[in-house]
């Protein structure tokens, strides 16, 4: 198979209290699976689109025929935004989670949101207004950096940008433990944010 789910970097329960055990194994061994599944049986007859990697496929979705494009797009994207989300997590309390950005995602976050409250605010508002289904991003674009969201599985990818930072704000995320409150969910989930990854990731999309 092309395409393939990576283990979780953690263990099912080690983002208690803030995401629940039971979400990480629907969310990532039937969600994200159901994703990976269904890119593979759509990529099955195109051996030269199955051969790039999730993030080149997404980035070029005019290069994916027509007659695949909004699987791929859905299913390709729910695969990547996944691979992302699992490793920007990381058990609250331990070195580097949560907590304070470090690093140089630390100083740009200053310059172009004043501190990380202001960041929060802005990045937990904007989350929250996303109507229905998808993703809240952190991107850098034209030197700053922007919060910004998407519909569905829909990727800064496919825009020609690179996520930084991005939370999942489908309902399979977080229904289990917070149901319909929304902004509870996007307040916890920085007592997990892996800060590392975070700046790695930021090292990229500046270039
Ligand atoms: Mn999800």
């Amino acid at each position: 198979m092309a395409y393939t789910l990576a283990p979780l970097p953690y263990d099912y329960a080690a983002l208690e209290p803030f995401i629940d055990v039971e979400t990480m194994h629907l969310h990532h061994d039937k969600h994200h699976q159901a994703y990976v599944n269904n890119l593979n049986a759509a990529v099955e007859p195109y051996p030269e689109l199955a051969a790039k990697s999730v993030d080149d496929l997404i980035r070029d979705l005019s290069a994916v025929p027509e007659a695949i494009r909004t699987v791929v797009r859905n299913n390709g994207g729910g695969h990547a935004n996944h691979s992302i989300f699992w490793n920007l997590m990381g058990p609250a309390g331990t070195a580097g989670i949560g907590g304070a950005p470090t690093g140089a995602i630390a100083d740009q976050i200053a310059k172009d949101f004043g501190d990380f409250e202001a960041f929060k605010k802005t990045f937990n508002e904007t989350t929250a207004k996303q109507f229905g289904s998808g993703w809240g991003w952190l991107v850098f674009e034209g030197g700053k950096l922007k919060v910004t969201t998407s519909a569905n599985q829909d990727s800064p990818l496919s825009q020609g940008l690179y996520p930084i930072l991005g939370n999942d704000v489908w309902e399979h995320a977080y229904y289990l433990k917070y149901q319909n409150r929304r902004p509870e969910y996007l307040a916890a989930w920085w007592s997990v944010v892996n800060w590392a990854e975070v700046n790695k990731r930021f090292a990229v999309a500046k270039g």
